[in-house]
């Protein structure tokens, strides 16, 4: 570039000396277009950008009795759980694609709201999930089906109604994965939950028989079965492929309760989705931490697995539990860079940010917030057990992901950095 600007200064220089300005303006036109071409050539020899895409996903949101009453306003007489999500509303909004796991059925008023063993939450649940930034729903999980068919049905409508994309339950005919365009890139999404024992040969979820007409209505796999149902899956990553898809994120409902380390289904799924190209896979149900793995397959693909991102919100809490694990969330966020060339992936940056549930008493109520750490212990004016107990639990998340990932500069956990 450098040698033909001067090379066209001296051309120039030369013309102004031997001609009047008159003739040199209508020569001038003949002469721009051999800096324009120059300059365009040079513009082709510049790597193009990178799309670079942030993925995020939380584990289990749950809604349990305490928390019902607490986002009770009676007032109002509505049902308003904003303000659980507040304090890492920034973290959410700010990803490109953002999934949590609607542990619950919208099954309607006429219902009963109710919690555990069956769950029904208001709808209102479904606008603070919006608001807070999150774009799909997973909604396969041992509770797809606390409130039966109709329960199932409904709340693959209403959370479409609220306009986030729902994955994991659907309406009969319906494709069972969601191909999300972002930014003129595919990314596939699939999730299934794990059914319990067959019962006189029906498919169940916590025990409970699921009508053959609905069967196919809920993302599931078996573990007695489960090289056929990991072969389903392979088959579902194909189809995506086939249509195009770049990114590949399957979200699963699986492992043991309140064990923090994933068991060995949990590894033998890991590795054979690793196996058939699954880019990200975010594991809950065990409502604790387990740890995060990066799992290189013969091709030299790699495949995150953040085998249970735990809660994000419960109230299974110390008092009730005996354990403090179940307290603990966390962020997780990959950031995936594509080159727009060749339209080949890969990570550059994989993140945990921890989270704990903040239950604190004001003016006679219980109030929930989600806190991000060790951002929260900044916070003046907490008292000397709220900080211990949020202490604890960032340290705790530190000790399953792996204290050699903690950025001693910034305190984040990076698990994987390009
Ligand atoms: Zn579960």
């Amino acid at each position: 570039m450098k040698k033909y600007t001067i090379i066209i200064i001296i051309l120039m220089t030369a013309l102004f000396s031997y001609m009047s300005l008159d003739t040199f303006s209508q020569l001038n036109e003949e002469i721009q277009p051999v800096i324009i071409e120059d300059e365009i050539e040079n513009e082709d020899d510049l790597d193009p950008e990178p799309i670079v895409l942030k993925i995020s996903a939380v584990g289990d949101i749950m809604t349990h009795g305490p928390q019902l009453r607490a986002q009770y306003d009676s007032k109002k007489d509505i049902y308003d759980f904003s303000n659980n999500y507040e304090k890492v509303q920034s973290f959410i909004s700010q990803a490109d694609l953002a999934l949590c796991n609607i542990e619950t059925v919208f099954a309607g008023i006429e219902k009963k709201y109710s919690s555990y063993p069956r769950f029904n939450t208001p709808d209102s649940l479904v606008k603070a999930l919006k608001d807070v930034g999150f774009d799909i729903a997973v909604t396969s999980n041992n509770h797809s089906f606390d409130r039966g068919v109709e329960g199932v049905m409904r709340t693959v409508q209403i959370v479409r109604e609220g306009d986030i994309k729902v994955v994991g339950t659907s309406f009969e005919d319906e494709q069972k994965y969601l191909i999300y365009p972002i930014e003129g890139i595919k990314v596939g999404v699939v999730a299934y939950t794990y059914e319990t024992p067959k019962y006189h040969g029906a498919k169940t979820i916590n025990g409970l028989a699921i009508p053959e007409e609905v069967e196919d209505s809920i993302n599931t796999f078996n573990y007695e079965e489960i090289d056929e149902d990991l072969d389903k899956m392979k088959t579902a990553i194909e189809e995506m492929k086939a249509q195009g898809v770049q990114v590949v994120i399957f979200y699963l409902h699986w492992g043991q309760e309140y064990l923090r380390n994933p068991n060995e289904y949990q590894k033998k799924m890991a590795h054979y989705l690793a196996e058939n190209g699954v880019d990200i896979l975010f594991g809950s149900h065990p409502h604790v931490v387990q740890p995060t793995e990066i799992i290189e397959n013969k091709g030299g693909h790699k495949t995150i697995v953040f085998y249970s991102l735990g809660n994000f919100i419960s109230n299974q809490r110390y008092e009730l539990m005996g354990g403090r694990y179940s307290e603990d969330g966390m962020i997780a966020e990959v950031t995936w860079e594509i080159n727009p060339e060749n339209q080949e992936g890969s990570p550059t940056l994989v993140k945990c940010i921890p989270t704990w549930v903040h239950k604190y008493n004001s003016n006679n109520k219980n109030n929930y917030e989600i806190v991000p750490l060790p951002q929260f212990l900044d916070e003046e004016n907490l008292s000397e057990s709220t900080l211990w107990r949020a202490e604890n639990s960032y340290n705790n998340t530190i000790e399953i992901i792996g204290a050699e990932y903690l950025n001693p500069n910034t305190e984040e956990l990076i698990i994987f950095e390009r």
